[in-house]
């Protein structure tokens, strides 16, 4: 391609990076999406498809209300259809701590007039037949979110990106971002430069090595995170929300078929260096989450059919909450999503659009989750994560 100075030059062509482009290029902008592997072949296809409304934090609940009339209408608007299906969320708890602090994520929940019903144990089983066993005393159940199928909302992003005469540049590395006189001016790559008026720092969980070629240390911290697609003997309710038992940190949800999705940190959530990161799941780890899940939702069988899993990473920062922040002049960071990338990828395309072309990004104050809020004592965090 033409490599007179761009518009802007996006780092990632992950679903972050993607929506990004294809807003600023549908904006006008001249831009290209510099990818090392192929579109999505980060943490963006090893999700579970998971889209939620119900979060314990105010900001993940407002990314996800500006992104979900996208994903209900994604066909409509990119030609390709990711089967966005309804579920729901039905969180469980059974000790009085996880008790309690469901009944605190109803409470902010409500006030964000989220849709939410707090239920009792007896109240959970009358709803769902097929959750006679379980143990919960305390259930919160929000019907909005679902799942969907994230290759095909990376395919979607990249035809709309090409109809906007946006490019995708693959197999270039991103080695160094140039800056002259305080202010970002593009970047070196493996294939030479790429000189731009802005650069989106949309690299997943490598966001914090190219922060630091501008020379800025922002403390990103990646999570080893498994998932499994498994077959019991008696299928799976297509009809069940997507399950999560707080006090076991265990989740499950249908998957068609009688399938089940399941995974899982159950207390072990330390971060790991993306370099020694590997895409097989632990054969020990299925061991003890195919347990896990058994117990906690009465549906599969400890030693249930595995059909396929994988290891992936959560791009994440201390607080659970992204950093989206124009960091330098010329320089936007657009990172460390955690396991809410893909759900919120719609709403961070506008609000990075609007940032490039001036403009304050329109129904939500993001300051909040500049990267200043890691020198301070921490206020908010994310705590409604699996
Ligand atoms: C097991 C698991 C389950 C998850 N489930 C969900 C879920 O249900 N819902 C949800 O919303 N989120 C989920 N997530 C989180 C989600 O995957 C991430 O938040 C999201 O994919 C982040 O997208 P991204 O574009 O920022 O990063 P990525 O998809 O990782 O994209 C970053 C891209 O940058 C490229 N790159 C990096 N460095 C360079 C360089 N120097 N030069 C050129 N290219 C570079 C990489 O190759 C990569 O393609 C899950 C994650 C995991 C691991």
């Amino acid at each position: 391609m033409n490599r007179t100075t761009l518009d802007v030059a996006v780092i990632g062509a992950g679903v972050i990076g993607l929506s990004v482009a294809y807003e600023l290029a549908r904006a006008g902008a001249r831009v290209v999406v510099l990818e090392r592997h192929l579109p999505g072949a980060g943490q963006s296809t090893k999700t579970g498809g998971g889209v939620r409304l119900a979060h314990g934090s105010k900001m993940n609940v407002e990314l996800t209300r500006m992104s979900l009339p996208v994903w209900e209408d994604f066909p409509t608007r990119f030609g390709v259809d990711p089967r966005y299906r309804e579920t729901g969320h039905l969180f469980l708890a059974q000790s009085m701590q996880c008790s309690a602090t469901l009944r605190d994520q109803a409470d902010l929940l409500l006030n964000l007039d989220v849709p939410t019903n707090l239920l009792d144990g007896p109240g959970i089983c009358e709803r769902w037949k097929d959750l006679a066993q379980i143990q919960a005393s305390t259930g919160l159940h929000c019907p909005v979110g679902g799942y969907l199928d994230h290759h095909t909302v990376i395919a979607g992003y990249q035809r709309a990106l090409a109809d906007m005469g946006g490019h995708l540049e693959l197999g270039v590395r991103v080695e160094d971002v140039l800056i002259q006189d305080g202010r970002v001016e593009g970047v070196t790559t493996s294939t030479g430069p790429f000189p731009a008026k802005f650069v989106i720092n949309a690299a997943g969980p490598e966001a914090g090595v190219i922060a630091g070629y501008a020379g800025l240390k922002v403390p990103f911290v990646s999570r080893r995170h498994e998932l499994l697609i498994v077959r019991p003997t008696q299928p799976v309710p297509d009809i069940l929300p997507w399950l999560i038992d707080t006090d076991r940190q265990v989740h499950l949800r249908p998957d068609g078929g009688g399938r089940a999705l399941i995974g899982g940190f159950m207390g072990r959530d330390e971060s790991t260096d993306p370099k020694l990161y590997t895409r097989e799941y632990s054969a020990d780890w299925a061991r003890r989450v195919r347990s896990e899940v058994s117990k906690a939702f009465g549906l599969t069988e400890p030693d249930c059919e595995i059909v396929e899993g994988w290891a992936g990473l959560y791009p994440g920062t201390f607080d659970y909450l992204p950093v989206l922040e124009e960091s330098l002049p010329g320089l936007i960071t657009a990172a460390g999503f955690s396991g809410t990338g893909l759900m919120h990828a719609p709403a961070i395309g506008t609000i990075v659009a609007d940032m490039v072309s001036g403009r304050t990004p329109d129904g939500i104050d993001i300051s909040s989750l500049s990267s200043g809020r890691f020198s301070k004592p921490s206020s908010v965090a994310e705590t409604s994560g699996f």
